[in-house]
């Protein structure tokens, strides 16, 4: 096994050009995606249409399943209730139909992994998996050895010891035979962990790995600013918060 995982896309063009240029420059094997192909950015459309020919699992999140009217916006804040209704304007109808068969969570058996948005306690709750008693939690919730997700857009890496301890790791990380990972492989369109650079995962038989992937933020900010979408969303994209 040695694929590429990648997730958050966000509806920025530049950003999941650029990863999916490095993806076949590495000659990854397969890509599966983790959801929230649209929401906040200005291409939904070009991002779909490009996931659906590249992806061999394409997961929905949050965003996709708001923007096609299948849950509920009351909880997004304002800026990202806003984009929703934006991305409800110009999705095409057939990337609309095409969202809606999109599941939230899949098991790949044979690879010993279970892929899901938010959390595989409760993936349609859209809670966030942010620190090791939300881990610990969720460890009881699949039972195989790796669970990949994403939906904070923070990459890390947690591991759970046959003893019960779990260790974090920011960098990626070896994968051991007898332990058992939750793993977020980062956001491609709009990275949270103050670098502004696309984020995805390789995951090999026995190791992970965060790519970061310079791409022309300017350009998808200009973009933004002309579909007047909200401007804390643009600003955000340089700082990578
Ligand atoms: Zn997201």
């Amino acid at each position: 096994m040695r694929v590429a995982i990648i997730s958050d896309v966000h509806a920025n063009l530049e950003a999941l050009d650029a990863v999916m240029r490095d993806i076949r420059k590495k000659k990854l094997g397969e890509v599966l995606f983790l959801g929230d192909a649209v929401g906040y950015g200005p291409n939904p459309n070009e991002c779909i249409e490009i996931l659906k020919k590249n992806c061999r699992v394409l997961l929905a999140g949050n965003h996709d399943r708001a923007a096609v009217g299948l849950t509920e916006i009351e909880y997004f804040n304002e800026y990202a209730k806003e984009a929703v209704i934006w991305t409800r304007e110009v999705l095409a109808e057939e990337n609309r139909a095409l969202l809606k068969t999109f599941p939230v969570m899949k098991e790949m058996r044979k690879d010993k992994m279970l892929l899901v948005h938010s959390t595989p306690k409760e993936p349609e709750a859209w809670h966030y998996l942010l620190t090791l008693w939300d881990a610990e939690i969720n460890f009881h919730y699949f039972d195989d050895m790796l669970c990949v997700i994403g939906h904070s857009h923070l990459p890390f890496v947690i591991e759970r010891l046959p003893s019960g301890e779990m260790v974090t790791y920011k960098e990626g990380s070896d994968l051991k035979k007898n332990e058992r990972y939750i793993i977020n492989c980062g956001s491609v369109g709009q990275p949270r962990d103050r670098d502004p650079r696309a984020c995805y995962a390789i995951l090999d038989n026995d190791r992970v790995d965060f790519i970061r992937v310079k791409y022309d933020v300017e350009k998808t900010q200009g973009k933004m600013r002309e579909a007047g979408l909200p401007l804390p969303l643009i600003e955000r994209l340089s700082r990578g918060t």
